[in-house]
């Protein structure tokens, strides 16, 4: 085998002081479910994680996995050797081809050998008639070492990981997934900084069924590679609907809003969620201006976070085209349309809303849609 294990680098969970253990902890679990089938050792090395395996296959088939969990900022596969400088060049050797160039970049995080790293470099440039590789130190290419107590860890690649937090770690939330392309980017953000999502889509369908074998289930498989668990929660829009013939098109946008909080409201009870996130942006259509967002969050109990804020839509479809959501987004889907309308108020108020809330019975509507929804896990 070239590499016999994966190093784990956590990157901002050192930031965390006193909890981190508790951050460590999560990030382990979840680690270990992504990589159920690869056989896995784990072992806990100072300020990384080591991952053990008996074949290379299984290794390839975790690196490939271990970029969605959040939590890792980067990994790389690594030889592991003795800490002599000999066998640490030997190891070397195995790594790369006759062909290549390489920088080396060497380092102790053990101070306790008889080498220091300056000597590890000169070491390979006493010996570098036997070895396989030239070294330059402009190459492009580079052979980490880090000298640990345990034993020397060679890699050469760094891949860089989501970052940010375990999924878990700050709790779970409701996720309110359309069928369109902000919504899974901000699902995404949601679970980087730690979330536990749970999914609520309203369908325009007849039956839960329709929408659970829909688009909405590639979105869900997608979104689910970066959390160990994922739940979707399917409600039908057509009670809400009927509910809401009679009042003026113009208004129905913010009710529609005020009763997906309700709903997500209701099911975070159920979930102990306690935060709703959506894929809205501020001002970037006319529904969602400051105004028609406080209208539609009063009264709602769950912070209602909103994570793509600060983006431009440009940008949200740059990042939904790099996790691989977009092509599903755009594909057409039978959207709960009426409610798209083309002039919706931009500046109800709270008063507004739960005046027409009231007046259409969406209490009672509300209760129909809980006893109509089905929750899938993926
Ligand atoms: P998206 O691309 O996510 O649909 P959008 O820019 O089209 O967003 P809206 O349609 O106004 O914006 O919806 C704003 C947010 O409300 C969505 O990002 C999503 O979080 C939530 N939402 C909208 N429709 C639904 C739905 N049918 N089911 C669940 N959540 C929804
Ligand atoms: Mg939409």
């Amino acid at each position: 085998m070239k590499y016999e294990a994966i190093v784990v680098h956590y990157g901002e969970l050192w930031l965390k002081g006193r909890n981190r253990g508790a951050f460590i902890g999560r990030l382990k679990d979840n680690i270990r479910i992504a990589l159920k089938g690869c056989n896995a050792r784990m072992v806990d090395n100072r300020d990384r994680l080591l991952l053990y395996f008996k074949d290379e296959k299984s290794l390839n088939k975790a690196a490939e996995r271990l970029a969605y969990i959040p939590g890792i900022s980067w990994f790389g596969k690594v030889a592991l050797t003795k800490n002599t400088i000999d066998s640490i060049i030997k190891t070397a050797n195995r790594m790369f081809e006759k062909s290549d160039t390489v920088r080396i970049n060497a380092k102790r995080s053990y101070k306790g050998t008889k080498f220091n790293s300056y000597e590890i470099v000169s070491g390979f440039i006493k010996k570098s008639k036997g070895l396989k590789f030239k070294i330059d130190k402009d190459a492009k290419k580079e052979l980490m070492i880090n000298v640990t107590k345990e034993g020397a860890l060679l890699s050469s690649e760094r891949t860089k990981g989501v970052g940010g937090l375990p999924v878990g770690s700050s709790g779970r939330a409701v996720s309110l997934l359309s069928g369109g392309i902000d919504s899974p980017v901000s699902s995404f953000y949601a679970m980087k900084r730690g979330l536990d999502v749970v999914y609520l889509h309203m369908h325009a369908f007849n039956n839960n069924k329709q929408a659970e074998s829909s688009k909405m289930k590639n979105l869900v498989e997608i979104l689910s590679r970066y959390s160990p668990s994922s739940k979707v929660y399917y409600a039908p829009a057509y009670v809400f609907q009927s509910a809401t013939l009679k009042i003026p098109r113009k208004y129905e946008l913010v009710l529609f809003r005020r009763f997906l909080f309700r709903l997500a409201e209701e099911i975070g009870k159920k979930e102990k969620a306690t935060t709703i996130v959506t894929g809205e942006s501020v001002g970037q259509v006319a529904s969602q201006t400051i105004g028609n967002m406080a209208a539609s969050q009063h009264g709602i109990e769950p912070i209602i976070i909103r994570p793509l804020t600060g983006f431009d839509k440009m940008e949200i479809i740059e990042k939904a085209r790099a996790l691989g959501t977009y092509e599903i987004s755009i594909k057409s889907y039978k959207d709960v349309c009426s409610i798209g309308v083309s002039n919706p108020s931009t500046n109800m108020n709270e008063r507004l809303v739960s005046k027409l809330y009231k007046s259409c019975k969406l209490d009672l509507a509300l209760k129909r849609t809980i006893e109509l929804m089905s929750c899938s896990k993926n």
